[in-house]
């Protein structure tokens, strides 16, 4: 392992700065959120976990995909160094890896290529993430539900541990370990700095919720298909779309085209499945047409759809749609309500 003193953070980041665009959390309002950064200073660091998650990098709320006219149609140049991602936390870098497998390799019909969105690649494959260990999870967090944790090093480029005086880096893929073969301003960490780190985890670790266990939810979640639990989780439900704008797995959009006199380009945009018109055919007919149906296919996908296609849930348990529901619709009672439904509840015991 490496290490730096916080003092030449600065010196580094300018460093990296030379060769890539480095995006990390930068306050917006009351709030953080993943940008650019100009200066090093830029960096927000009052925050646990930022509030916005970094998903917007790789797949911006608007993007435009082309711009059109008389003459043809023409993509948008994209002139920019590889990207690299500083102060991300473990639910978030698990959250793009997943991402990828979306955008980067997307399942299709077994006699299909894979689909790669072009659009995501350019952005994502040149990229390295610093991924930074949790050392004070907040109370909504709930990776460990999810078999990860505050310490969690899988899917980093670079792990990042942040003791009292020192940044601490431990080089976890191929491309992380080449990048800190490179830095100027590092040293090797010792026995006492691996201590540190050991100090930190168990103490980050003891301040996790204690784990509920999730292994039944891809089965038993089509079993509920028409049970009124569905009732009762969405009856808080306002379907004002929050908790998917501000996931960092949710990843719906729209495409639409936005032109006059004879150009114009062509958007993708965020969208989200608990809209009403999300679902909304130009007949007029709406397969998902109630907040029952809309809040059924959320959980679905997340518990038991993404998994079929992916192998894994579309959560990491980062708490932010918690945080964010304006009626308290928790995420995580809703999987424990959902494990613990008594199914054939209300036939007779004597039949
Ligand atoms: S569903 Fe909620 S807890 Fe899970 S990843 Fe999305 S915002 Fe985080
Ligand atoms: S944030 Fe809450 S109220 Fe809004 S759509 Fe999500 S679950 Fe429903």
């Amino acid at each position: 392992m490496l290490k730096i003193k916080k003092e030449n953070i600065n010196t580094l980041l300018e460093e990296l700065m030379k060769d890539y665009q480095v995006y990390a959390p930068v306050k917006n309002g009351s709030k953080a959120a993943f940008k650019v950064i100009e200066n090093p200073d830029d960096i927000f660091t009052g925050h646990v976990k930022s509030e916005y998650s970094p998903k917007s990098v790789f797949f911006p709320q608007s993007e435009v995909l082309f711009e059109y006219s008389k003459e043809g149609v023409s993509i948008p140049e994209k002139k920019e160094k590889p990207y690299l991602l500083w102060g991300v936390r473990n639910c978030d870098t698990k959250s793009i890896r997943m991402l990828d497998k979306v955008f980067g390799n997307a399942r299709q019909a077994p006699d299909k290529d894979m689909y790669k969105d072009p659009y995501w690649k350019q952005k994502y494959d040149t990229s390295i993430i610093f991924n930074f260990a949790c050392n004070a999870p907040l109370t909504t967090c709930f990776c460990n539900w999810f078999g990860s944790g505050p310490f969690d090093e899988s899917g980093s480029d670079i792990f990042v541990v942040e003791t009292k005086d020192d940044l601490i880096f431990k080089g976890i893929s191929e491309k992380g370990k080449e990048l800190l073969k490179k830095l100027s301003v590092s040293e090797i960490s010792d026995k006492k700095d691996e201590e540190a780190v050991s100090e930190l985890k168990e103490k980050a670790v003891s301040m996790m919720p204690e784990v509920t266990d999730i292994s039944a939810l891809y089965e038993k979640l089509p079993k509920l298909w028409n049970e009124p639990i569905w009732q009762e989780i969405s009856s808080k439900c306002v379907n004002c779309g929050a908790c998917a704008f501000i996931c960092p797995t949710c990843h719906c959009f729209d495409v639409s085209d936005e032109g006059k006199n004879g150009k114009g380009k062509r958007v993708r945009l965020w969208d989200s499945c608990m809209f009403p018109i999300f679902t909304m055919e130009a007949s007029g007919h709406n397969p998902r047409g109630n907040s029952v149906d809309r809040v059924r296919q959320r959980v679905m996908h997340k518990f038991n759809y993404f998994k079929d296609n992916y192998g894994t849930h579309l959560c990491t348990g980062c708490g932010r749609c918690v945080v964010v529901c304006p009626v308290n619709l928790d995420i995580r009672d809703v999987i424990k309500d959902i494990i613990n439904y008594e199914l054939n509840k209300k036939v007779p015991a004597d039949v």
